[in-house]
């Protein structure tokens, strides 16, 4: 006899992009295998919760047949590639998701381990002398995490990521990335040596130049990290400790060739575009659209509440949908960065069909939640996360519930205000991000922190640490009242704040931003 091992599997897809027979597969896989139906991530990937050990093989082997893997979806190599999902740039999107495929291809590792563990491969060397360019012999000092933004909209926090590539586009035409690199999200609590870091532009490449630049910044990192001081480990801090004109040069010579300057671009907001989106007119997807689905904390499940009062079937709605869409040419589900997703690529003539089942299964919580719930994100915390110090998926729906009456108290119930909730520090709902964040200190206690603005450009700042409810909500209340009578027109409420001092923010913006 052995304890009952539960274990999580996340799976590698690269911008969050899975076909219609796919979801059925996955769907079939959650069913059989996993507590808790399907989960999202805020890197596109899914996540299984609850495999018990003596299942976990024969999960591995069902994923595979569905043609995705879970290889580098964890551990200290670069993980899933997370690509702009929004649908209004749809016409882009398959350019720049082939590119960030491609680099998610390019950057897995050589070994053959995964394979011959999960799959049952033959064991053809076993010196564990496997040829590894990329990772070498010791991988890298921490996790990498890379990002594809698609302006105007930030929907995957590029500002958050080791490596990001924003898309110059210009009349339809894709000319390159602007390359940022040193974002990242985790901290610790007071420690001073750890912080929350937006990423700074270096500069602009190609898109042949996509794969070059990326390894010689993965390379760079493996070389330079810090490999004593594991919560030092994160680009970000080899960037500050070796200097940000040092390390753009060790890059350009690893790549052997230069970045040329940053080119102009502008972000409206970090969150999604929710609704149906025509593609008429796009080159190449006429007669299509695209419908962004509102999924709490990214958990698909049949049976729970919505936070909007309703028991809802998402995981067998979405299970017709993916029935309904099977053998279409071009249709997909695409998961967004903030937990939500796409139903991309629905042909005219199903279009009614969908919005029937959509309706059906309570997959319509993007016309009924407010503003502030449908851009709301939480990470998994209690009770799956074991470094969780409170609570966060759970305590989400009440929490926005009181900060909506708080709204609705002032008349600005409509406000689009970025909430996030993360259990620990370490920051995976990109907390550091939002306009109002809680940080979990201990259960039912959180930092509040405040002031980021709503492009993914500005960190947040602590406004006040390790409090309960009652407190934060006591802190918002006035804050609300201000803005309620003070905003500038479109003023998010970020902006405002630190507009009127009521917070300050210590942290600077991304440098090598083209003015
Ligand atoms: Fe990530 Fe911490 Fe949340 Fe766990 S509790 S999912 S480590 S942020």
């Amino acid at each position: 006899l052995e304890p009952a091992y539960s274990f999580m599997i996340r799976t590698r897809t690269p911008g969050g992009v899975v076909s219609p027979r796919q979801w059925l597969k996955l769907d079939a896989i959650a069913t059989t295998y996993a507590e808790r139906g399907l989960r999202i991530t805020t890197r596109q990937a899914f996540q299984f919760h609850g495999v018990i050990k003596t299942e976990l093989k024969s999960t591995m082997q069902a994923i595979n047949a569905a043609l995705i893997d879970t290889l580098a979806a964890c551990g200290d190599v670069n993980r899933n590639v997370a690509v702009a999902a929004n649908p209004q740039v749809s016409a882009s999107h398959a350019q720049v998701f082939a590119q960030a495929a491609a680099l998610s291809e390019h950057l897995l590792p050589n070994t053959r381990a995964y394979y011959e563990i999960w799959l049952d491969e033959e064991r053809v060397d076993g010196s564990g002398s496997e040829d590894e360019p990329i990772y070498g012999n010791a991988y890298l000092p921490r996790k990498f995490k890379i990002g594809f933004a698609i302006p105007p909209y930030n929907d995957v926090d590029v500002f958050a990521q080791d490596l990001g590539y924003i898309a110059i586009i210009e009349d339809g035409e894709l000319l390159g990335y602007n390359v940022t690199i040193g974002g990242g999200m985790g901290a610790t609590h007071g420690d001073a040596e750890t912080y929350p870091r937006v990423a700074d532009v270096i500069g602009f490449v190609t898109p042949d130049q996509v794969i070059d630049i990326g390894v010689a910044v993965v390379t760079a990192q493996r070389d330079f990290g810090n490999r004593a001081v594991r919560k030092r480990a994160r680009l970000k801090y080899t960037i500050d400790d070796r200097g940000l004109e040092w390390f753009k040069a060790e890059v350009e010579r690893r790549a052997g060739f230069p970045l040329l300057p940053a080119r102009a671009f502008g972000f409206r907001h970090n969150g999604d575009r929710f609704g149906w989106v025509d593609s008429d007119g796009d080159a190449g997807h006429g007669g299509i659209a695209h419908l962004t689905l509102r999924i709490p904390a990214g958990r698909i499940v049949d049976g729970a509440l919505d936070g909007l009062g309703d028991s809802v079937t998402h995981l067998s709605g979405l299970r017709e949908i993916a029935q309904l869409l099977d053998g279409h040419d071009g249709a997909e589900f695409r998961m967004t960065p903030n937990q939500n997703l796409v139903i991309a690529g629905v042909p005219a003539a199903l279009r009614a069909q969908v919005d029937a089942l959509v309706a059906q299964h309570g997959l319509d919580g993007h016309v009924r939640a407010s503003a502030v719930r449908r851009n709301a994100l939480a990470c998994v915390a209690l009770p799956t996360c074991g470094l969780a110090m409170a609570e966060a998926e759970r305590y989400l729906p009440d929490f926005v519930g009181e900060v909506e009456k708080l709204l609705a108290k002032h008349a600005i119930a409509d406000a689009s205000i970025n909430l996030r909730i993360s259990g620990c520090p370490n920051g995976c709902s990109r907390p550091y991000l939002g306009e109002i964040a809680l940080v979990g200190k201990a259960p039912g206690r959180y930092n509040l922190m405040l002031g980021a603005d709503h492009r993914g450009q500005r960190l947040n700042t602590l406004y006040r640490e390790n409090i309960a409810e009652p407190e934060i909500l006591a802190a918002l209340d006035p804050l609300f009242a201000g803005y309620a009578s003070e905003r500038d027109g479109e003023e998010g409420f970020g902006d405002y704040l630190v507009r009127r001092d009521v917070v300050s923010v210590p942290y600077p913006t991304p440098t090598g931003i083209p003015v």
